[in-house]
Parts: structure tokens; C-alpha cells; sequence
């Protein structure tokens, strides 16, 4: 049995950040462990989010924006000014291709080409036992290997599912200056969510995605369908070609996490409940977690944090909307219009952070269709009364 100071299963974001972020600390000469089965060599995601600073990972970010339109279920326009606000991406392979040599160079990480298959806590320490049937331990294991469950019936389990392709046309066409952050105005099928997303790399090269929240997946050729449609009728792209694609699911739910589910094993990213259940962003929430993660581990050598009450109040905002997208109570496409509309940008950003005050949320709420949230806020509340006295 090899003994590490650390064990990261899966090298994708979270996990690869958690061990850059490491070596980058007072902790830089702990040895660690990455478990991960795949070479992390292919562009397999790009990561959007929203920032009023720097990162720790700026230099790879491939694109930013000080604007951002936001379209409504009729297909009206709202230009974002987004203030002290950037909106940025960042590339999978640029991030791999960034931090996975950096690892190397450290000296002190080792990678494991595998799969985890059981994870336990032994009391002192945790174990992780692998595919290939090694066993190893180490003073904690940081877990990112996420499963999507696709029927909590208990749940507020929505999916943001996607499927996006870059595309480069022959001609200039798109205006790189502004990225179409959420598009509604597409056909509501079903009644669900239903949005476009483009991000402008240049004039002539975007990566465009045709996105839902919904309880259930569509077909490859649905998706293919929808965008192709988009792009032809809607956007009248001329002549293009595809560079890449991208499909993805990201779980929204109010499923409770555990992310320290034991003294010696963390759960980081997604499965540590990085995920904004309100929006599926995960990229920059995942990152100020483990940066709190390793700072507490630097001062008390242990790595659970505690949040209180008050700050798991925007838990509970994302329950109120998640009921209102799975019960179908109101456009959200209008409802994200309507609070865009009303307040600024940055108000809505530091809200989906959960970084806002309460005076801030308060005035958010007041610009939401209150009949509908008061029902869903009510019906949510009720049914975690009736979870804590069952
Ligand atoms: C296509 C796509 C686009 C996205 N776009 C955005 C975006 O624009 N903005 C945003 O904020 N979020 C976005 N997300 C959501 C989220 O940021 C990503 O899913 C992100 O990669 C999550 O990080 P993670 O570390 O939790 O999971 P991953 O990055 O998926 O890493 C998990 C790793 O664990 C490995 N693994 C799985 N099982 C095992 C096992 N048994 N043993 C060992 N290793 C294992 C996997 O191979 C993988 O490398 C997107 C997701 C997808 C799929």
C-alpha cells in the first residue's frame, strides 16, 4: 500500500486545480496522487464564466468581454453593460495543456493512469483502491469523480443539457466584441428552457450552443436538429465549416451535497456541489472553493470548512427557482429578463455567486413575477419541512 499526503481522483477541472493550487501553496512539498483514466489531451469543454478581477489562471484566458446581450422568450434584446465585470472563457486543452506540465515540473505529483474504484475512510487516513487493484492511502483524498443521477424524484433534478459546435465561416460575420450570453428567444418546446448561447471568438469564428434546462435528454440528432436550424434560419450563417463540437450534461439540483463526507475525504467540483444549481456555472465557483479549501488546510491542516444558516440561504433561492423551471411556473427566459431589466448586471452576477447582500436579494425578488415564486417558494419550503419531520 503506497502512502501520499494527498490522492486527487480525476485530473479534469476541479482536480487538476486542486493539485495546482497545492504545489502553488505552503504545502508544495506534500506528495501527491492523481487517478485519472483519461489523457486529458482533446478540447473537450469550453469554460464561460463572469469575474470583476483576475484569476489565477488569466494567462490562458482565450477571449474576454465588457458586454454581454441577453435576448427574452420574445427575442427582445438587452445590451449588459457588466461594469467592473468581465465575461470570459477558457479552453479545456489550454488548461490542460497549462497545468498539467506544471504538475510534472513540481516533482511531487505523481499520475496514475486509472480508475478509482472505491474510496474509504480508515479512521487516520483514506484509502482509494484502483481499477488495476492497487490500493493506496493518503492523509486526505479530494474526490471529483462525479456520477449524474437522472431521477431524484425527491429533487428539484433538472439538467442543463448542450450541444454546441465552433464554427468558421469563410466571410466575417459575427461581431467579436459581444457574445449572445443567453438567447431565449428560440422555439420553447415542451414548454422548457430552451436557449442559444454564442461566444465570438473572432469575426468569423464562434462557438454557438443550443442548450436546455429539462428533466430529460434529447437525442444527438434533436440537438443537431435544433442547431442546425438556428444557425440556418435564424442566424442565416453563411457558407461554414465545423472546427469542433462539444455535448455536455450538468446536473442542477438541490440535492444536498456532501462535500466533506468523512474527516479524511473531500469532495471537490461538481460533486462537491460546485455547481450552481441555479445556472449549471461551475468553472469559477469550483475555483474560489479550492482556493478557501487549501488556505484551510495550510492554517489548520485539516480541510473542512464550515459554512452557517445564513450563507445557505442562497441554497434555498435556487431551490425556489429550480421549482419554478420544473413545474414549469414561468418563462425563465422573462424571468432572467425581468431581473436583468430591473438591476444591474453585476447585482444578478454577485446574486448567482452567492456573494450578494440581503437588501440586494431583496430587490432582485421584487423584480421576479411574485405570484408564481411565492408559490414555488412556499411549495419548496413545505416540502423541506416535510423532509426534516419525515
Ligand atoms: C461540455 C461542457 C461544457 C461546460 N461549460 C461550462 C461553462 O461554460 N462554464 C462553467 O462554469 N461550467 C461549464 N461546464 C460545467 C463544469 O464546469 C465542467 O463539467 C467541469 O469540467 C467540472 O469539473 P469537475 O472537476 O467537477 O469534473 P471534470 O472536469 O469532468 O473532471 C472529472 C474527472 O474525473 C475523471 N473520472 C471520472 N470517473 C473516474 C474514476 N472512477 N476514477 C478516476 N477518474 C475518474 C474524469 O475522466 C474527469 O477527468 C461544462 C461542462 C461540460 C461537460
Amino acid at each position: 500500500m503506497k502512502k501520499y499526503d494527498y490522492i486527487i481522483c480525476g485530473g479534469g477541472m476541479s482536480g487538476l486545480s486542486m493539485a495546482y493550487y497545492l504545489i502553488n501553496s505552503t504545502l508544495k512539498n506534500s506528495k501527491i496522487l492523481i487517478i485519472e483514466p483519461e489523457e486529458k489531451n482533446k478540447n473537450d469543454r469550453t469554460w464561460a464564466f463572469w469575474e470583476d478581477g483576475i484569476n489565477p489562471f488569466q494567462s490562458i484566458v482565450y477571449k474576454t468581454w465588457n458586454a454581454v446581450n441577453f435576448y427574452n422568450t420574445s427575442g427582445e434584446k438587452q445590451l449588459l453593460d457588466i461594469g467592473d465585470y468581465q465575461y470570459k472563457i477558457i479552453r479545456g486543452i489550454d488548461f490542460y495543456k497549462f497545468v498539467i506540465p506544471k504538475l510534472k515540473e513540481s516533482g511531487n505529483v505523481t499520475w496514475l493512469k486509472s480508475s478509482v474504484e472505491a474510496i474509504s475512510d480508515e479512521g487516520n487516513s483514506a484509502s482509494v483502491q484502483t481499477k488495476i487493484g492497487d490500493t493506496f492511502t493518503a492523509d486526505f483524498v479530494f474526490d471529483s469523480t462525479y456520477k449524474l443521477k437522472l431521477n431524484l424524484p425527491e429533487n428539484y433534478n433538472i439538467l442543463q443539457h448542450f450541444k454546441g459546435v465552433v464554427v468558421q465561416t469563410e466571410e466575417s460575420f459575427f461581431n467579436p466584441d459581444i457574445p449572445d450570453m443567453m438567447n431565449f428567444g428560440v422555439e420553447q418546446k415542451n414548454d422548457e428552457c430552451r436557449f442559444i448561447y454564442i461566444l465570438p471568438f473572432d469575426e468569423k469564428t464562434a462557438l454557438i450552443e443550443y442548450t436546455l434546462f429539462s428533466e430529460s435528454l434529447l437525442t444527438q440528432e434533436e440537438y443537431d436538429a435544433e442547431l442546425h436550424k438556428y444557425i440556418t434560419n435564424d442566424l442565416k450563417l453563411p457558407a461554414y465549416k465545423i472546427l469542433e463540437d462539444e455535448f455536455g450534461v450538468i446536473p442542477m439540483t438541490d440535492e444536498a451535497t456532501e462535500e466533506f463526507p468523512s474527516a479524511h475525504v473531500v469532495r471537490i467540483g461538481t460533486a462537491g456541489g460546485s455547481t450552481n444549481p441555479a445556472t449549471g456555472y461551475t468553472f469559477q465557483g469550483t475555483q474560489k472553493r479550492l482556493q478557501k479549501i487549501v488556505a484551510q488546510l495550510e492554517k489548520t491542516g485539516k480541510p473542512q470548512l464550515k459554512s452557517n444558516w445564513w450563507q445557505k440561504r442562497h441554497l434555498l433561492y435556487a431551490s425556489v427557482l429550480l421549482n419554478v423551471i420544473k413545474k414549469k411556473r414561468y418563462p425563465i427566459g422573462d424571468v432572467f429578463g425581468q431581473m436583468y431589466a430591473k438591476n444591474k448586471p453585476q447585482t444578478m452576477f454577485r446574486f448567482l455567486d452567492g456573494e450578494s447582500n440581503i437588501f440586494q436579494e431583496l430587490s432582485l425578488m421584487a423584480s421576479t413575477p411574485i405570484k408564481h415564486f411565492g408559490l414555488a417558494a412556499f411549495d419548496t419550503i413545505g416540502r423541506n419541512l416535510k423532509r426534516i419531520f419525515t
